[in-house]
């Protein structure tokens, strides 16, 4: 069992109080009526220090480690998944310019996104190129006089992208690098924030969803949009590939822990729920079936919290824990897609109504298996350390 500290147990607390507050009482009436969260939400989301846990107390952040990162990601998205996804994305940002950023850029920027002062999207997918990352199209082509970059080619799913101040961009700044993926750069390209983009050099158009209605992904096209050179992550052209797979164990555990939470957040209503629906003259939590599904869903969570947990605990002590990352991630994505169907189906013909929050657990669970590498590429990466390292 993972070592949670008294701090680990006070962080879980106080968040726990914060989604009470400010999350619960609005996500099923902004889900339902596809909403985004609302901003002041976010600018207090800031204030708590959630956009800035992990980066350094002199870099602006609240030096924390990771295990209280999964414990505040898990506490958001039992609130609603898209609370605890926004901090994703300064997650995703602000760890890529604390491992690869000079001590100028990390003194920039980090600050900025942790007060909320920047907020980030991630632009990494194309719609012709997605899991397989090395394969990026998307060109970054340096001006003449050499102070800067054009940005030429399109990005998709970048979500978060309106309301960003910075965009994350992995982009070909040489087109002949071989093997491919050492053409790649990390460009943090800033922008206003706004739905209308900045037509004709940045255009973006929201895609529809099944679920994750709080924030919205956007489809991005870039015509000659601008980007200075000391925007480059580390002033150094072609490390962008080696630059995001350094932070996949972040994002892996971070993605885990949202997982664990939307499972949480379903059981606990089906419990709920069990316990007052009368059938057959007695509450459905005492029909054995009823009682064993429960169970069932309680034993699958505890695991994928437990490797969420697991790889946490790792990545605090320094180890590589790209395997655990990945056990952590990849179970929960399916565990958590498993247990909220279960528990709508707890429900009956109430789960699938939308007068239930069950049903948003269970649409927003499905894009676990999808985003921050698919399952499929999960198990690709496990079994390439099992068994093709020496
Ligand atoms: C709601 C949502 C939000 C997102 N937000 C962001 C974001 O903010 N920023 C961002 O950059 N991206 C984002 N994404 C994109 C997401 O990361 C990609 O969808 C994901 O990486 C998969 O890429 P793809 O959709 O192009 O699928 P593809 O790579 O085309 O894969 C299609 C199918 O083939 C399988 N497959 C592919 N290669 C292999 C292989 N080698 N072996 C076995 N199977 C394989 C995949 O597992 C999948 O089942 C988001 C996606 C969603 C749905």
């Amino acid at each position: 069992m993972a070592r949670l500290t008294d701090e680990h147990l006070e962080i879980r607390r106080s968040v726990r109080e914060f989604v009470a507050r400010e999350i619960e009482p609005l996500a099923d009436q902004l889900d339902n009526a596809e909403k985004e969260i609302p901003m002041p939400v976010i600018r207090k989301m800031a204030e708590l220090g959630y956009f800035g846990l992990i980066f350094p107390v002199d870099h602006g952040g609240m030096g924390l480690d990771t295990m209280s990162m999964a414990i505040v990601t898990e506490e958001l998205s039992r609130g609603w998944l898209s609370v605890g996804s926004v901090m994703t994305r300064m997650l995703i940002t602000g760890s890529l310019i604390m491992a690869s950023g000079t001590e100028e850029q990390k003194q920039r920027w980090l600050p900025r996104i942790a007060s909320g002062e920047l907020l980030t999207a991630a632009a990494f997918t194309e719609p012709d190129v997605g899991s397989d990352t090395a394969a990026m199209k998307l060109r970054a082509v340096k001006t003449p006089d050499g102070k800067g970059y054009e940005l030429f080619g399109e990005k998709t799913w970048c979500t978060f992208a309106n309301r960003a101040h910075v965009l994350t961009v992995l982009a070909r700044t040489n087109p002949g690098a071989q093997p491919k993926h050492k053409g790649l750069s990390i460009l943090l390209v800033e922008k206003e924030p706004g739905d209308e983009f900045h037509p004709p050099k940045l255009t973006g158009g929201a895609i529809p969803t099944i679920g994750y209605k709080g924030m919205k992904s956007y489809s991005l096209g870039f015509d000659g949009f601008a980007c200075p050179r000391e925007n480059l992550l580390g002033e150094q052209e072609g490390r962008g590939f080696y630059q995001l797979m350094a932070t996949y164990e972040y994002a892996r555990i971070q993605t885990a822990a949202r997982a664990v939470g939307v499972a949480q957040a379903a059981l606990e209503k089906a419990i709920r729920y069990a316990r007052e629906r009368v059938q057959f003259g007695k509450p459905i939590a005492e029909h054995q079936v009823i009682r064993h599904k429960i169970a069932h869903c309680a034993t699958e969570l505890e695991a994928a919290r437990q490797l969420c947990y697991y790889a946490a605990q790792a990545k605090d002590e320094g180890k590589r824990c790209d395997l655990e990352a990945g056990y952590a991630k990849a179970f929960g994505a399916e565990m958590a897609e498993r247990v909220t169907s279960e528990c709508l189906q707890v429900f009956g013909g109430y789960g699938y109504s939308r007068e239930y929050p069950v049903q948003r657990y269970w649409r927003d669970a499905r894009v676990f298996r999808i985003f921050e590498g698919t399952s499929e590429i999960q198990y690709e990466v496990i079994a390439k350390r099992l068994l093709d390292d020496k």
